[in-house]
């Protein structure tokens, strides 16, 4: 039972469109790229999760705090007599363990996953404990690539790589899973205290007038070029998508990406820059947003 979905974070959203509508450094870049990367081996991780036995309570992405320190984690799994805590990793390639630090196979030394999940169960414990519970935490790291290969020279068995995530799952399969109440009271306390950073302060400088305009292709995010009647077309990778919910789309990243900017006809139509008529971008934002009517400023909000 998946008591806390997993949405895709806000701050990959903002970064794909400030990536398709203007230049972001390396550093940047790479910073999404990796985010990217990460949010997709949690998909991964997330559907293969699908496969646990009904009676699970599955907690995806929480953000939690204790004595002012953070700590994320991916995924807990809450059974009857023992609480879960994944990382969830999507490395790719050969990596190798020297001592206590991990390298890639070019030398780059990444930072060492088991100390972070270490640090993660300290602290989760020690909330835990607070709150008054005391199952005991197992945790692991899932390494969800199939790619990824860890010379290592010891076992450790909190590692779960690609080819052991069948074994591991029917492993916890074989878990007792009689819930009662004060296992769904703890999964909704973990919720209620899930906080949400707002990713605005770590984002690139942007400016609206520094951004190119138009409307970006839902699939592969370059910008539509073609456009027939009312349907907009990618030249380059075929998608095609009505013009009114390519409009919809690009009204909330423009909201998204500018709190402070009213919605008005003029605004959307220099925004959207592709759909020419002034009429069409009046008549779509009408049927879906109030109109606040002002004058020369009158603006269209969500209600
Ligand atoms: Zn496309």
């Amino acid at each position: 039972m998946i008591i806390k979905a997993r949405l895709e974070p806000l701050k990959i959203i903002l970064l794909r469109s400030l990536n398709a509508r203007m230049h972001l450094s390396n550093k940047d870049v790479s910073n999404y790229t990796i985010l990217k990367k990460g949010f997709e081996g949690e998909l991964k991780s997330d559907v293969w999760l699908e496969g646990l036995s009904e009676g699970w309570l599955i907690i995806h992405d929480l953000l939690l705090e204790y004595n002012n320190s953070t700590f994320q984690i991916d995924t807990l799994l809450i059974s009857q007599d023992k609480i879960y805590p994944l990382d969830v990793k999507n490395f790719e390639g050969d990596y190798y363990v020297e001592g206590d630090k991990w390298y890639t196979s070019v030398k780059k030394d990444v930072k060492n996953p088991v100390h972070q999940l270490d640090r993660c169960v300290i602290l989760l414990r020690a909330l835990l404990r607070d709150l008054g519970y005391y199952y005991p935490l197992e945790p692991y790291l899932i390494f969800i690539n199939p790619e990824f290969h860890l010379y290592l020279t010891s076992i450790n068995p909190s590692l779960v790589f690609h080819s052991q995530t069948n074994r591991f799952l029917k492993k916890l399969n074989a878990m007792p899973v009689n819930l009662n109440k004060k296992h769904h009271k703890l999964a909704e306390q973990l919720v209620a205290l899930h906080k949400v950073e707002s990713p605005y302060p770590h984002l690139p400088d942007y400016h609206y007038e520094g951004l190119e305009k138009g409307i970006l292709c839902p699939k592969c995010y370059s910008f539509f070029s073609d456009i027939h009647g009312s349907t907009l077309m990618c030249r380059h990778c075929g998608c095609t998508e009505g013009v009114e919910s390519a409009v919809l789309r690009s009204v909330t990243e423009l909201t998204l990406l500018f709190h402070d900017r009213k919605v008005t006809t003029k605004v959307i139509c220099e925004w959207c820059k592709i759909v020419k008529s002034e009429k069409t971008i009046r008549r779509i934002l009408g049927k879906y947003y109030k109109l606040n009517r002002n004058g020369r400023s009158s603006y269209y909000s969500q209600s």
